[in-house]
């Protein structure tokens, strides 16, 4: 096993679970923000900077989607509550997605650092989210809006695959599998997420546009915001991201 990946057990389940690896101690963290659209590629660069920055990828959309593979009388009235919003592509109200991530909040002081996918994704769980932070006395290292044009948004959505087992990420156009249907790396079957259909990516890029669109003001003014331009490759995108983190932790190690 890569010793940096873990289960992120912790994280997708919540306590007393812990994850199979603990994180490498690094001396200054990364702790990282990710925003954009869906379909701007967060979850897929959350991915790859993990390998890169050994910071772990924390999704409160995955929490939601290991819950819905759970038991149906495991969940709770909250979480199936969650669930029914999050199939329409809604947003699940912000009070059940906070319980969720206070729950959680050992993951936000882990010495390996954090990279927060979907979350925050409205501005009372970003000032949420910074009580939290204050409270276990870690801050941000920098928020990464990826900017994408709306026509690729939806392009990107329409074709979008994911793996069952591993949750890789391929696209019919851009990225398809070397055999249809199935994962390159474990052969699971590759499934078109429940709210990749077009009614639901409406609905989530209004929610985008409403709800979330206003945190870009909120950390530019909190002096953390660092916008990339989110088309070409993955690998392209994540390269632009580490370039312009290095630049951002250069700079601000020179003005400290
Ligand atoms: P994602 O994988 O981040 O695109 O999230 C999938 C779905 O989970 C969203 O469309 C919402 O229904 C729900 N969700 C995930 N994170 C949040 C959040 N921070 N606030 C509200 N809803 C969320």
């Amino acid at each position: 096993m890569d010793i940096h990946k873990n289960d992120r057990a912790g994280w997708l389940q919540g306590p007393p679970e812990t994850c199979s690896v603990q994180p490498a101690c690094v001396p200054e963290p990364w702790r990282l923000i990710l925003l954009g659209a869906p379909g701007a590629g967060k979850g897929t660069q959350a991915a790859l900077l993990n390998q890169q920055l050994h910071a772990c990828h924390l999704s409160t959309g995955d929490v939601f989607r290991a819950a819905k593979n759970s038991p149906e009388c495991d969940l709770t009235p909250a979480m199936r509550s969650a669930l029914e919003y999050m199939r329409h592509g809604d947003l699940v109200p912000d009070s059940t997605v906070l319980d969720l991530v206070r729950e959680r909040c050992g993951c936000l002081r882990c010495q390996g650092g954090f990279i927060l996918d979907g979350f925050p994704r409205t501005l009372q769980q970003a000032q949420a989210l910074s009580e939290l932070l204050a409270v276990e006395r870690v801050s941000l290292t920098a928020v990464i809006n990826y900017d994408l044009p709306v026509s690729d948004i939806v392009a990107r959505l329409g074709g979008r695959l994911t793996c069952e087992k591993c949750k890789a990420v391929f696209h019919t156009a851009e990225c398809p599998p070397r055999v249809a249907g199935t994962c390159d790396s474990c052969q699971g079957r590759l499934v078109r997420r429940e709210d990749d259909g077009p009614e639901s990516i409406c609905i989530r890029l209004e929610a985008y546009e409403r709800s979330t669109l206003p945190l870009i003001q909120f950390y530019k003014k909190a002096g953390l915001l660092l916008t990339v331009a989110a088309s070409g490759t993955p690998q392209e995108i994540c390269a632009k991201t580490l370039t312009a983190l290095k630049a951002w932790r250069t700079r601000y190690l020179a003005s400290a």
